[in-house]
């Protein structure tokens, strides 16, 4: 089966120029979906995860079926203000302008091995960012699970680091 057969690639959306991967057309397809989940989780099944987090909304999408899977737990990070008790905030540059994201300030214990998921890596300032959060939390980034690599943005230039990978990838 291949991935791309299932990601829309919109022309000029969400501005002229960019060519945006929309995954609700493999979503909607629940065969597909779920082969894409089972292997994001494969590769979690071998970082020894204690918890998974992703940021709002499409973090979601993938990392709460895998948290699912693996019987672990599941963090949202979301935009600040979005989060009902005490949070740790991160904010991080966007291509004009600024914003920020939030994680309960209790949600990882020092030590504990996160698995980090997002539907797409772009630039990699999402994931930076989540990952500022976790470490800032004291936890260990054990893994970076994309469904979706971009990869002439070059996310991955700040992260050599990090264990990533990503279903699928567009040159
Ligand atoms: P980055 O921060 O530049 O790496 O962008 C990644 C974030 O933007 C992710 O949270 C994605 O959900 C979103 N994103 C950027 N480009 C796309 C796209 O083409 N399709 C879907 N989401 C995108």
């Amino acid at each position: 089966m291949d991935f791309k057969d299932y990601i829309t690639v919109v022309e000029n959306y969400p501005k002229e120029g960019i060519r945006f991967k929309d995954i609700t057309t493999l979503m909607q397809n629940g065969k597909v979906y779920k082969k894409a989940i089972n292997d994001m989780t494969a590769f979690a099944s071998n970082q020894n995860i204690d918890v998974v987090v992703g940021p709002e909304a499409r973090g979601f999408v993938v990392g709460c079926p895998i948290a699912y899977s693996l019987g672990k737990g599941f963090v949202p990070v979301r935009k600040k203000g979005k989060l009902p008790r005490e949070t740790v905030d991160v904010e991080y540059g966007l291509e004009y302008g600024k914003d920020s994201l939030s994680i309960h300030k209790d949600a990882i214990l020092p030590g504990q091995n996160v698995l980090i998921t997002d539907d797409l890596l772009a630039t990699g300032g999402t994931v930076n960012a989540t990952v500022k959060l976790v470490e800032d939390l004291g936890g260990k980034v054990a893994g970076l699970a994309f469904m979706i690599e971009l990869k002439y943005l070059n996310g991955r230039k700040n992260l050599d680091q990090y264990n990533i990978y990503s279903l699928v990838e567009f040159d």
